[in-house]
């Protein structure tokens, strides 16, 4: 039917038509209205099932199908034009623990909240989709390599971190993410959806809360040098850089400070060893902004334990040689310490033999200068380089940190390999320049009674306590300074002072 045909007619009466024939055409005029709304209806409803067919039921984000479509698409503009596309597939974990405890309604109030959480934590162009149930695909398109790839979803996990409130209920979620990319993983969307899929178990498998790549974990993948120096330069502004802390004891087990320790846990490569970035932020000078952040962050950190601890304590902090080859190292170190309010004579600035016996006497200046204001510096690693010991004592240091090799050796078997009598030797030295000496790398309650015995001043190592975050640190802190903790330690033997995390003490001589 014509439905224009009708148009020319509303409110006309033309002369000579009987009331018959003017009857019916209003009978026509108001058919042909009701057929239009019915058109315009059907149209309505069409859009609609055919959205509702691309959209998810209980999230309203683009459902599997659509996802499917703009990959497909985002394939061939990437192809065309070299682009890298990366596919991450998220799986919550364990949300049957959700349903089980909200019921499916409550569990569906939860997905609805995390779809919107997600896609907060995204940016305009990324597509993020629900494969229905508690799993998300996230579509990026351009990205820069994998780590970028990661990264994205590490941002995801963040998301997750505030809990989610469903009724009068917190809920909190971690979710696993499996991440692959177009053109190194998989050349269509079919392969790199399975592909992210098994990168997903591979996460699960390990535990949960956690991002693998398909090619493989990064802990596996070798990054270029040059990778690992560019994820070093955002490590510092992306947060992945974090201050552990070593606890030190004096020998009659009074804790005596700490050593901070870098750790770089990288979104990808997880936990990166300091031997490996380290040098690879002196090479590139970004050991400048890092060293500086680390010696600002331990500051302030120490500045507040000094306020929990019945002792002064000592934090010991080290130092990169390019760090010291910077003019204003000296004032640098002094800025740290009046913004962080820590007492300079609680800092100790490590730094390693061979670093120093570089340096020619003007060099040493900021040294001199530091001294001055009182803080304490060590000559870590002692017994690696050769210092003439005439030289240490022109250098203004308090204290030498026993090298690890030392330690080890001690009450080794064979006398040729023993190195009891160096270390002897060299806390005698020490002493009579009026220098404490840390043993580092102290292992054994052999090694503790054999340095007790030739008269070490304080103790470092696994035995003692290893490397932790600054809570499980504040943690123990706290546990050593109640009054209990104190009277106990004080009224009886070693062994029966019991210090959580497997923090043994040390005993004997020595304060400093
Ligand atoms: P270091 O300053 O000599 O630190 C002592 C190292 O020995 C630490 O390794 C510590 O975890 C480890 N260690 C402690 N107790 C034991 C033990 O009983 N047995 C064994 N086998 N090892 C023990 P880490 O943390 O891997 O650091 C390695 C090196 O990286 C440090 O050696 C230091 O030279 C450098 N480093 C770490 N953090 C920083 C930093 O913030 N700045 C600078 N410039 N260098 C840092
Ligand atoms: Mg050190
Ligand atoms: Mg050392």
């Amino acid at each position: 039917m014509d439905l224009s045909s009708g148009a020319h007619l509303p409110n006309e009466r033309p002369h000579g038509l009987d009331l018959k024939g003017f009857m019916l055409k209003i009978d026509r005029l108001d058919a042909i209205g009701r057929l239009r709304n019915a058109e315009r209806r059907i149209q309505a409803l069409e859009q609609r099932v055919s959205e509702l067919s691309l959209l998810d039921g209980v999230t309203s984000l683009p459902n599997h199908r659509h996802f499917a479509d703009r990959l497909s698409q985002a394939l061939l503009v990437a192809q065309r034009h070299g682009h890298i596309v990366a596919v991450l597939l998220l799986d919550v974990d364990r949300f049957k623990r959700v349903n089980d405890l909200l019921g499916h309604p409550g569990g569906d109030e939860v997905l609805r909240l995390l779809g919107q959480r997600l896609q907060e934590a995204l940016r305009q162009g990324d597509t993020l989709a629900c494969m229905g149930g508690d799993r998300f695909l996230v579509l990026l398109q351009e990205i820069k390599d994998v780590v970028a790839a990661a990264r994205v979803g590490q941002k995801l996990l963040e998301a997750l971190q505030v809990p989610f409130r469903a009724g009068s209920r917190e809920i909190d979620l971690t979710a696993s993410i499996g991440v692959c990319v177009f053109p190194n993983d998989g050349m269509d969307a079919h392969i790199l959806e399975a592909h992210a899929e098994s990168a997903l178990v591979r996460a699960k498998e390990r535990g949960g809360n956690r991002i693998e790549c398909f090619t493989s974990t990064l802990n596996e993948v070798s990054l270029e040098r040059q990778e690992l120096e560019s994820c070093l330069r955002s490590a510092l502004q992306n947060g992945e850089l974090q201050m552990y802390y070593q606890p030190q004891f004096f020998m009659d087990g009074r804790l005596a400070g700490a050593e901070a320790l870098m750790r770089w846990n990288h979104p990808l490569l997880g936990a990166v060893p300091p031997v490996k970035f380290i040098p690879l932020a002196e090479e590139s000078r970004l050991i400048l902004p890092i060293g500086e952040w680390a010696l600002r962050e331990a500051c302030g950190q120490m500045a507040k334990w000094q306020t929990i601890s019945p002792s002064p304590l000592i934090l010991a902090v080290n130092v990169s040689v390019l760090q010291f080859a910077n003019g204003d190292w000296d004032a640098c170190v002094a800025r740290a310490l009046a913004d962080t309010g820590l007492e300079p004579g609680c800092l100790e600035l490590e730094l390693t033999e061979s670093l120093v016996m570089r340096q020619g006497h003007e060099d040493l200046a900021p040294l001199h200068r530091l001294r001055e204001i009182g803080t304490r510096i060590a000559i870590d690693d002692f017994g690696t380089g050769y210092s003439s010991l005439g030289y240490l004592q022109r250098l203004p240091i308090t204290t030498l940190k026993l090298d690890q090799s030392f330690i080890a050796a001690l009450q080794s078997e064979d006398p040729a390999l023993s190195s009891d009598a160096i270390v002897r030797a060299v806390i005698q030295l020490a002493h009579s320049l009026n220098l404490t000496v840390v043993a580092e790398g102290v292992e054994t309650e052999v090694q503790r009674d054999a340095l007790e015995l030739l008269g070490c001043d304080c103790l470092q190592g696994f035995l003692l306590g290893r490397p932790q975050p600054a809570d499980a640190f504040e943690a123990m802190l706290e546990f050593m300074s109640t009054k209990q903790f104190l009277r106990k330690a004080a009224g009886r033997p070693r062994e029966e002072a019991k210090v959580p995390q497997g923090v043994a003490t040390g005993r004997g001589r020595g304060s400093r």
